[in-house]
């Protein structure tokens, strides 16, 4: 058995990871992926909680996650891809976690509640979309992580998770780990169009797969500072995308301080930084766009991948439900 350490993480099949992604939870599980044995959830029985009228969706994405995972270097050797629905057990598990909360503790997850506004549910929240913490809960503690890394939206569900746990394990006796959170350098990055955060469902990405094209298009359509209305009018860098995405992306400090400086004193203009973070963002984009080429012409491999994934995984998830079922009385046929 492997002595590393577990990570759990994932992301729900929604639509294309974006920089965002990136640097809120890719990066550090491309870096771990040594260390730690880490595994990592197509969510799409979550995504259906708030797409179920749209299944078709969830089930095209499946395999587009999965390119853009194997195109930032995240590797099938060392890493597992899992397809949640295909771990009934953690289903299972989620229901036994449902006794371990309150209706009232759902209630006060910010993350959840800010959702539920954006999405415009009002009174009408799905009991499905309602619970996804306790599932989420469920996929961290049935593959027993010590460790997910996550954005920053996710760090009440992480909370969650080990309070769960904790109850858990004092009514029933140790069964779970109680994993900890790992926040990037870059916990939330900000959207195109300078709203606190880059999201598939806000329509203000830029995507893992955009072309050299798209990305020109994007960068230049960007939010920057809406009080400056002359390229010669002293700027603000802070809350500025442009400005943002620079620090996010670029190794070069000296640089960006100097356009940092030339902006707030109106020695710069928009158009010429901007054309800076084009070549910066497509630099760093290029390479990923190749590997994701050569993973597209073999869709063959990539779903053999998820399959050998998906079993590895739903044998850690079994081994955690023989405790747990043992636990709660209902392993009743041995
Ligand atoms: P959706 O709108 O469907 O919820 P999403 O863009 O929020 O999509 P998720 O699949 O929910 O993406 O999130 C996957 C992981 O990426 C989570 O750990 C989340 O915290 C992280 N993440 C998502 N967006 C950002 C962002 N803008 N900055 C940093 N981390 C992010
Ligand atoms: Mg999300």
């Amino acid at each position: 058995m492997s002595k590393k350490k577990r990570i759990l993480t994932g992301d729900r099949p929604t639509g294309p990871l974006h920089l965002g992604h990136y640097v809120g939870s890719l990066k550090n599980r491309v870096l771990l992926q040594d260390e730690y044995e880490q595994f990592i959830l197509i969510a799409d029985i979550q995504a259906l909680t708030d797409n179920f009228e749209n299944p078709q969706k969830i089930k095209n994405n499946i395999l587009e996650l999965a390119l853009d995972y194997l195109s930032v270097e995240i590797s099938p050797e060392k890493s597992t891809i899992i397809i949640q629905s295909q771990v009934p057990e953690l289903a299972e598990l989620t229901v036994y976690l449902m006794n371990m909360i309150t209706v009232a503790q759902l209630e006060r997850n910010p993350t959840v509640k800010n959702e539920i506004r954006q999405k415009g549910y009002r009174e009408n929240v799905p009991v499905g979309f309602f619970v996804y913490p306790i599932s989420q809960s469920a996929d961290i503690l049935g593959f027993q992580a010590n460790l997910v890394p996550v954005g920053e939206d996710q760090l009440p569900m992480i909370e969650q998770s080990r309070e769960i746990a904790r109850r858990f394990n004092s009514l029933y006796g140790q069964t779970f780990v109680e994993p900890k959170e790992m926040l990037s350098e870059v916990p939330r990055l900000c959207g195109i169009d300078g709203k606190e955060k880059m999201s598939k469902s806000l329509n203000n990405t830029i995507n893992l797969s955009d072309s050299a094209d798209i990305v020109v298009e994007k960068v230049m359509r960007m939010y920057t500072d809406p009080t400056r209305v002359r390229a010669t009018d002293p700027g603000h860098t802070e809350h500025n995308p442009v400005f943002i995405y620079l620090n996010a992306f670029h190794d070069d400090k000296k640089e960006i301080k100097d356009f940092e400086d030339r902006y707030r004193l109106g020695k710069v203009g928009d158009i010429e930084v901007k054309k800076r973070l084009v070549e910066i963002l497509n630099s760093f984009l290029e390479p990923i766009r190749q590997k994701r080429k050569e993973y597209e012409k073999d869709s063959h491999l990539v779903n053999s991948i998820l399959k050998r994934g998906t079993e590895k995984g739903r044998a850690v998830v079994e081994q955690t439900m023989t405790l747990v079922r043992k636990a709660v009385k209902t392993d009743y046929f041995g």
